[in-house]
Formats: structure tokens, C-alpha cells, sequence
């Protein structure tokens, strides 16, 4: 783009954006019209962008450097469910004015979260208007060896790790100007299962990472397998602080609050019967906590059932923008 930032654009991407150097599969980095990439030859490409809007997707209040980790780590998140090792991002950036404590504090953190993931920036946009940030990443996955939605079979265990709700329950509280340090952290540095996920390579049938609520998430599987899924109430992974903070009239309300809400960026996978032993064993070397809390079924449709075996309406569906 030209003209946006009014002369000093391109102080910006110097300055703040040029941090990474070309290596054997980046040939070219930021600076020319477009980045250039050697893939290894055996490897395929797998891509995923998602865009961060203040005021929707991160309240107004949020850290430049929370905003720079979570932009990234979101797309890692797809990558994740896909088996894939995140390798490069882009970022497009629209910021409202050229505050340079903001961008400062932001490149900063983007930096150091594209370090802490081994990925590097090579390109980009940046425009003056409404604060949004949106990044593509790439990364790389052995030739046909992708984790897909599609291949969930009747019998396969589901299985998600960590606890659901924590973001969602943070953002509930902002609202009414509480936090909890671990829910906020929860909701500002999601962790996307990149290990787990690349070491379930073969060993599970399909994989999603929850971002708009366990049901819905889960549906996408069960939709594009053409099957369904019981869930127990009772093996929803709760975390402490969820539980204590959680404030429901009922274990069912309290339930649905973690099972519909957003921003978890846990994985869900389905696990065939055979392969349950060794994809809990992957979890507990990996020391990522992952739990049984369903099954495939060939009856269409997602039902929720509780302790003494009692099917229970749920109500909510995940987060939809429109
Ligand atoms: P053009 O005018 O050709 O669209 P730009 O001025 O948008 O080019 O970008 C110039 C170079 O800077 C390109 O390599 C682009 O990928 C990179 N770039 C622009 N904004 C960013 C950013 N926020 N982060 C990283 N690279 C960026
Ligand atoms: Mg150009």
C-alpha cells in the first residue's frame, strides 16, 4: 500500500518489522514486493490466517504485547490441527495512528514471539485505521501426512486437552471490571498444542483445534464425517480457577458456559479404540493434560450426557460473528 501512513510507512516496517534474515527455504524477506520460499521437496505447505479486531476479538484494554503473542499464536493454533510446523507468518497491520510506545511495545513482543515459536516474519502490510491485526502463517507438514476434520469414525474416542472456558470466563469477568491473573493469562497467551499435535502424526483420525466453543468446533468433525457425538458432562476438563470464579446457578449452566464459549485454542482429536493407550501415553510424556469426554457415534448430532447416563439439552452453540 502506498500513501496510508503519510511518509513514514516504511520507517515502520524498517524499523520495527525487518528483524528477520533470509535462510535456505527463505529466499526473500521483507523488502521486496513479495517473500519468496524453497519448500523442501517432500514437504507440503499448509496455510491459515485470522485477523484480530480491537473490540471484538480482544477487549480495547489488551496489552500491545498480549495482542502481538495472541495474533500469532491463534494461526499456530490452526496450524496445530493440522500436524503442521508453523515456519513463516505475515503480518497485516492497521493501526489508528503511528504511536511509537504502541508499535514499540508491539514489534517487541511479535519478535519474541516469533523466537519462542521458531517462525519468521516475512512480510507484511501496514495502514492507518481502526486497530486490527492480521497474520497468514505457513507451515510445513511431511507430504500427505495432514491431520483433516473429515475422518472421524463411529467408536473413536474424543479426546481435548487442557481445561475449556478459562478464556471465555476472563472475558465474562472483564466485563464487569474483574480478573483472575491465571484466566487472563488464559485468554491473552492461548498455547497452541504444536508438540502434542505433531507427535499424534498417524495416530489419531482427526484433529480441531476449539476456538469457538467444544460443540461447535466438534460439530465441524462430526458434520464433515458424516457421523455424530455423545459428550460426558461429567469428563468436561474444568480448571480450579474455572471452577471457583464460574458463577452458574446449575452444574449444567456452569457447563455450557465452558463448552460454548470461545478462545480456548485447546485440541480436539478423535482416537480410534487401537490407538487410545499410546495417544494418552504421547500426552503424559508431553506432560499435556488430555482427557476421554466422548464418543463417535453413526446417530447424527451432538448429545450432551450426564453422570447418571441422562441426555441434557444444551443450549448455546459456539461464537458466531454473523
Ligand atoms: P507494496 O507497496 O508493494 O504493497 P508495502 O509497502 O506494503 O509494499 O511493503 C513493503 C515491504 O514491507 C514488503 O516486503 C512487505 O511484505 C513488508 N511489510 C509491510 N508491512 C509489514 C509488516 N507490518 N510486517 C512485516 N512486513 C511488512
Ligand atoms: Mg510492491
Amino acid at each position: 500500500m502506498t500513501g496510508i501512513m503519510a511518509g513514514n510507512e516504511f520507517d515502520i516496517i524498517q524499523h520495527y518489522f525487518s528483524f528477520s534474515s533470509p535462510d535456505e527455504n527463505l529466499l526473500v524477506a521483507v523488502g521486496d514486493d513479495a517473500a519468496v520460499i524453497q519448500p523442501e521437496n517432500n514437504e507440503q505447505l499448509v496455510m491459515a490466517t485470522d485477523t484480530l479486531v480491537a473490540g471484538v476479538h480482544f477487549p480495547e484494554s489488551t496489552s500491545p504485547e498480549d495482542i502481538a503473542y495472541k495474533s500469532i499464536a491463534v494461526n499456530l493454533s490452526d496450524l496445530a490441527a493440522m500436524g503442521a510446523t508453523p515456519r513463516w507468518v505475515l503480518l497485516s497491520l492497521t493501526v489508528p495512528n503511528n504511536n511509537t510506545d504502541w508499535l514499540q511495545r508491539f514489534a517487541q513482543s511479535f519478535e519474541q514471539t516469533c523466537a519462542q515459536f521458531a517462525v519468521k516474519l516475512i512480510g507484511g502490510d501496514t495502514t492507518r485505521g481502526p486497530l486490527s491485526v492480521t497474520v497468514q502463517a505457513t507451515g510445513v507438514v511431511a507430504a500427505d501426512h495432514s491431520l483433516r476434520r473429515n475422518n472421524a469414525k463411529a467408536g473413536d474416542h474424543i479426546m481435548v486437552t487442557g481445561t475449556l472456558g478459562d478464556a471465555a470466563l476472563a472475558l465474562e469477568l472483564l466485563e464487569t471490571n474483574r480478573q483472575h491473573p491465571y484466566l487472563l493469562q488464559r485468554l491473552n497467551r492461548p498455547q497452541p498444542r504444536l508438540e502434542f499435535a505433531k507427535a499424534l502424526n498417524g495416530h489419531c483420525r482427526c484433529a480441531i483445534d476449539v476456538s469457538d466453543g467444544l460443540i461447535a468446533d466438534l460439530s465441524h468433525i462430526t458434520e464433515m464425517s458424516g457421523c455424530g457425538a455423545e459428550l460426558y458432562l461429567e469428563a468436561i476438563p474444568l480448571s480450579e480457577a474455572y471452577r471457583n470464579c464460574c458463577e452458574a446457578n446449575t452444574v449444567v449452566e456452569k457447563l455450557t458456559k465452558a463448552l460454548t464459549g470461545g478462545d480456548d485454542y485447546e485440541l480436539c482429536i478423535t482416537v480410534s479404540s487401537e490407538k487410545i493407550q499410546y495417544v494418552t501415553k504421547i500426552a503424559a510424556q508431553l506432560d499435556v493434560n488430555c482427557v476421554v469426554l466422548g464418543k463417535i457415534t453413526t446417530e447424527p448430532g451432538i448429545r450432551c450426557i450426564d453422570e447418571n447416563g441422562q441426555l441434557v439439552a444444551i443450549s448455546a452453540t459456539g461464537y458466531k460473528h454473523f
